[in-house]
């Protein structure tokens, strides 16, 4: 078992990443943390995720009532409790504005193409989730169709939230939605993706669950 010293180390490491990627910029951008089954480690609202230091961390319950910390937990925390209740197994959820996944969302273009066997495998789809205004109960509730399925989904006009088993794998998540969505971009710039065809998809799906 992790101590919470850990715990909180971790989120910093991956708050840090996300911003030197560009994942978000100024203040955007929040991260939760599931420590046990009614702990939840959040950023704090209206900072910027590369400054952020360990003591900064909220430490909230499953009804998002602050335990311990001296700042807010971030306005998107009931979409980040959304997904805990939703998927047991979540142990981390990451919500970013990647710019070129966050292009996608704002197109209102889903990450379903079946075009990449390494993503088909690892994330299968990115779903698009429809709009609801940011922070509020609705768009915590938008994700309710697609989270049992995905492990990211695109926020209409909005951006990205990954799922984990840990805040790492979170992370990486969103880094492989972003990465994703810049090859179909370039493709699209090509002419187009050319999708594999169903029985190479279903393949693919076969050899990974083995
Ligand atoms: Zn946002």
């Amino acid at each position: 078992m992790k101590s919470e010293s850990q715990y909180r180390h971790e989120m910093i490491e991956v708050c840090k990443r996300i911003y030197q990627k560009g994942f978000v910029a100024s203040n955007d951008g929040n991260v939760t943390l599931r420590m046990s089954e009614d702990e939840i480690l959040a950023t704090p609202t209206g900072m910027c995720k590369g400054d952020i230091t360990t003591d900064q961390l909220i430490k909230v319950n499953m009804q998002g009532e602050v335990i311990s910390g001296f700042l807010k937990p971030s306005s998107e925390l009931k979409l980040h409790l959304r997904v805990y209740e939703k998927r047991p197994d979540a142990g981390a959820v990451a919500h970013a504005h990647p710019p070129i996944s966050t292009g996608f969302a704002v197109a209102h273009v889903s990450l379903e193409q079946k075009a990449i066997p390494e993503v088909i495998s690892t994330l299968g789809g990115v779903p698009l989730a429809p709009y609801k205004r940011p922070s509020t109960d609705d768009l915590a509730r938008t994700i309710d169709k697609f989270i049992a399925d995905s492990d990211a989904i695109l926020l209409a006009n909005h951006g990205v939230m990954s799922v984990g088993k840990d805040v790492f794998d979170a992370y990486y998540t969103l880094e492989r939605v972003e990465h994703s969505a810049h090859i179909i971009l370039v493709a699209r710039m090509l002419g187009g993706e050319k999708e594999l065809s169903k029985d190479e998809v279903d393949s693919i799906y076969k050899i990974h669950r083995k």
